[in-house]
């Protein structure tokens, strides 16, 4: 029979590698509260329109990586990205009327048919943020700052951060046409995707990863050039608050990011390293004032970023392992003597659960293996103390406790144990 294998491009996350995980969420579900975020939690299948229309209908994640079907009367599409949903949540439960400013965080799996490679995977995991009611410049900085403090905060300091201004509707259809004026005269050089792009949505030959469109685009106008008025302000203020914030940056005027519903503030962290085949993004975000209004919404600004979770991993290269558990709890009993083998077992399953209580990470060894055996599996699970209970400390209602990195070894009588030891481990567990 063949064997079943995981659907390509889609990986399993196995509990010898969760460890690098849990440190980079629990990182970021600090730095993000300490910054005023809320969690929110969307659904992961969504209606097909709502990223159509948001993400735009002509760029790369509509056009060719969404898992849309059909499932009796609707049409879904595994989400591709969180900032849709994200804002569909925040119209439909009318948030606006209730605060003026919200700030959420997410985290959780996202859905692209891309072609697999490392760092760029078909399910992957992003985190992101999403602030809606603040018009910014200031919190523009500021969600760019605490996302380099994220950053910061689990070891990914090798960055370069990228900003750009798309400016406001009418900066973007001026920059449209000085595009069209540029790309026409020489549409011949441009790859066929973007020549058929060149109409619906020049923007997008600005992003693409064609050798042809990087060269045709060689002297193209930059959006810089076109701002004017509120959103040069806007682009102005972002720049001063990042300086008062102390963030060094870079304005790359070629950004553009790949989803159509940005304006004005946009974003991108880039790695040292190039993470093989999938270039070197981290990060991208940027400010979405229409898409509140576009989904049925009053007028209402926002800004947010995602990141992906296996790119910052492999950024961040986790250090040391994790203990699985502090304390393994050997029970040694006579195996001539079923009825005392069955106390000790006993009494070891009973402190075992006291310790837990006590929020001391334990293993209790119920196996009636070899002292050598259980050792063994103490250092597996990266243990430093080990407890052992044998017909003797049964009797004397004592246990064996082993420090098993300084290889010394005390009686400890079975009342006092649990407090001396949750002195030191209590807490240690997550
Ligand atoms: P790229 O240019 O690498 O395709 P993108 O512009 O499509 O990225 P976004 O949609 O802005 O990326 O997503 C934000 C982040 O999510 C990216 O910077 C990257 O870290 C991560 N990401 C996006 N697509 C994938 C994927 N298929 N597999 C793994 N991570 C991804
Ligand atoms: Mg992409």
């Amino acid at each position: 029979m063949n064997p079943i294998r995981a659907v390509k491009g889609m990986n399993d996350v196995l509990p010898a590698e969760i460890a690098g995980w849990h440190r980079v969420e629990r990182a970021y579900g600090r730095r993000m509260a300490l910054a005023g975020f809320r969690e929110v939690r969307t659904p992961y299948l969504e209606a097909t329109p709502l990223f159509v229309r948001t993400i735009g209908e002509v760029t790369d994640v509509v056009e060719k990586e969404m898992y849309s079907f059909r499932h009796r009367d609707d049409d879904l599409t595994l989400r591709p990205e969180g900032t849709a949903g994200a804002a569909r949540a925040y119209v439909e439960h009318k948030v606006h009327d209730t605060e003026p400013v919200s700030r959420w965080y997410y985290s959780g799996p996202m859905f692209r048919a891309e072609r697999p490679q490392k760092g760029r995977y078909r399910q992957f995991y992003q985190v992101g943020a999403e602030i809606f009611g603040d018009p910014g410049p200031a919190c523009d900085a500021e969600l760019i700052d605490t996302l380099v403090s994220f950053f910061s905060d689990i070891g990914v300091t090798d960055t370069d951060v990228l900003v750009n201004s798309l400016g406001g509707p009418e900066a973007r259809a001026r920059y449209k046409e000085a595009l069209v004026a540029f790309f026409e005269p020489k549409r011949a050089e441009l790859s066929d995707e973007s020549q058929r792009r060149l109409s619906t949505n020049p923007l997008r030959i600005l992003d693409s990863k064609s050798p042809k469109d990087i060269a045709a685009r060689e002297g193209a106008p930059v959006i810089t050039d076109v701002l004017e008025g509120e959103d040069l302000a806007h682009f102005n203020g972002l720049k001063a608050h990042l300086d008062a914030l102390g963030v060094r940056y870079r304005v790359d005027p070629s950004l553009v990011r790949g989803l159509d519903y940005y304006q004005r503030t946009l974003f991108e962290i880039k790695g040292a390293d190039a993470i093989l085949g999938a270039g070197n993004t981290l990060c991208g975000g940027g400010r979405y004032d229409g898409m509140v209004a576009e989904l049925g919404g009053p007028k209402v600004p926002a800004i947010g970023f995602a990141a992906g979770m296996e790119r910052l991993l492999l950024a961040s290269q986790a250090t040391e392992a994790t203990p699985v558990v502090d304390v393994c709890v050997a029970a040694l009993g006579d195996k001539a003597n079923p009825a005392t083998e069955l106390a000790v077992t006993g009494a070891a399953l009973a402190l075992g659960r006291d310790l837990r209580n006590a929020g001391v990470r334990t293993d209790v060894d119920g196996r009636g293996a070899s002292l050598k055996a259980q050792l063994r599996r103490a250092n597996a699970l990266g243990a430093s103390t080990m407890i052992i209970v044998g017909d003797r400390e049964l009797a004397d209602n004592v246990v064996e406790v082993k420090d098993l990195a300084a290889r010394t070894q005390e009686r400890v009588p079975r009342g006092l144990v649990v407090a001396k030891l949750a002195a030191v481990f209590e807490g240690k567990a997550r």
